[in-house]
């Protein structure tokens, strides 16, 4: 039987040619913009996340947070730690590199690592630091969020779909607080993927 997250695994020891598919399709996407405006964001996001879903799914076991941080974690989905850090293990690894909550997975920030490795061999430390997973964004379209941010295209209402949550909302109507309102901080420039 194949072991549960030999495909996780797998797309970490490919993170270097993933992540330039990833990019690549990112920028095929962003030449579409016009015509995500035309159609409407909000209406093509159900869409675009179940293809996400399926295939982001199937490669990382992603999440579906909808602010996807891959390119930066070695294609290691961080939603995938139980404890939901966003900036590195805990203090709980395991001495053979696994989860001290899961104890057959192998530690999502150790693998991480592994990952950044691939994409930078002369990395010798992670230096961003990631904001903490905004729930509003959860089950939205990762990649057409990431298509707006190029065009700097104003996020539109998102309807919550997770019960019990408010809706996402259009940054100018939470004065001072944006969706992404803590961007993702490179502590040294240079080291961004
Ligand atoms: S050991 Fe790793 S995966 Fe497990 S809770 Fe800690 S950081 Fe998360």
């Amino acid at each position: 039987m194949m072991d549960k997250y030999a495909m996780r695994l797998w797309s970490v020891r490919n993170a270097r040619w993933l992540a330039r598919l990833y990019n690549g399709l990112e920028s095929f996407l962003a030449l579409l913009h016009p015509l995500f405006v035309r159609i409407g964001y909000e209406r093509l996001d159900g869409y675009f996340l179940a293809v996400e879903k399926k295939i982001k799914g199937f490669l990382f076991d992603s999440q579906s947070c909808g602010q996807c941080t891959l390119k930066l974690t070695g294609m290691s989905c961080p939603m995938n730690c139980p404890k939901r850090l966003r900036n590195g293990p805990c203090g709980g690894v395991r001495p053979d590199g696994n989860c001290e909550v899961i104890p057959d997975m192998p530690c999502v920030w150790v693998v991480a690592w592994e990952g950044r490795r691939r994409l930078d061999p002369d990395l010798r430390a992670v230096r961003f630091v990631l904001p903490p997973a905004d729930d509003r964004l959860k089950n939205t379209s990762a990649w057409l969020r990431e298509v707006r941010k190029r065009h700097a295209h104003p996020e539109p209402v998102i309807p919550a779909r997770n019960p019990g949550q408010q809706p996402g909302r259009h940054p100018e109507e939470h004065p001072g607080q944006h969706l992404e309102q803590h961007p993702v901080v490179h502590l040294e420039q240079s080291h961004a993927v």
